[in-house]
């Protein structure tokens, strides 16, 4: 006997959907069945979500929150400073630098040629970068022009190295 993997179910959206269980366990497929049928179809599901700004802002504010703990794990591992200017800004210029430095880190490092000496060599560069503004300037920059980028930051984009700017 065939063991069954299509299901017809009627959600409460009122749309009729075919669903084909086959990914599943043939002992669950019957219990996922009947848990789809209480729900609306992922097409109504989707709309529902994208429609509503409310969950769309949730959404958006849980992403920069995860993004904004990885970057301050990251800064902590890496002993990177804290950067400079309005809170706002700091927060969204730690993330770029995180972004930024992870990506330079893959492109030169992981895939590229870059010996670990080298490397630590732009980091130091990095860690005496602290203006946030430059961080936030640099969001669309592409991760392998970092030692680039670094090379064109002007001591007015290193406040702590140098005070008297
Ligand atoms: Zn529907």
């Amino acid at each position: 006997m065939a063991v069954r993997t299509h299901w017809t179910i009627d959600h409460t959206c009122g749309h009729q959907v075919d669903h084909d269980l086959s990914d599943r366990a043939a002992d669950r497929r019957a219990g996922f069945a009947r848990w789809l049928e209480v729900r609306d179809c992922s097409d109504c599901w989707k709309a529902a979500r994208a429609s509503s700004p409310d969950e769309k802002q949730q959404w958006l504010a849980a992403r920069r929150a995860e993004e904004q703990e990885a970057a301050a794990e990251w800064e902590q591992r890496y002993a990177m400073p804290p950067l400079e200017g309005p809170e706002k800004a700091v927060g969204w210029a730690v993330r770029c630098r995180h972004q930024l430095v992870t990506a330079a880190y893959t492109a030169l490092a992981v895939e590229g040629e870059l010996d670990d000496a080298d490397w630590s060599e732009i980091e130091e560069k990095v860690r005496t970068v602290t203006r946030a503004g430059w961080w936030i300037d640099q969001r669309d920059a592409d991760g392998a022009d970092l030692p680039e980028l670094l090379e064109a930051a002007t001591d007015a984009d290193r406040p702590t190295e140098n005070p008297y700017v």
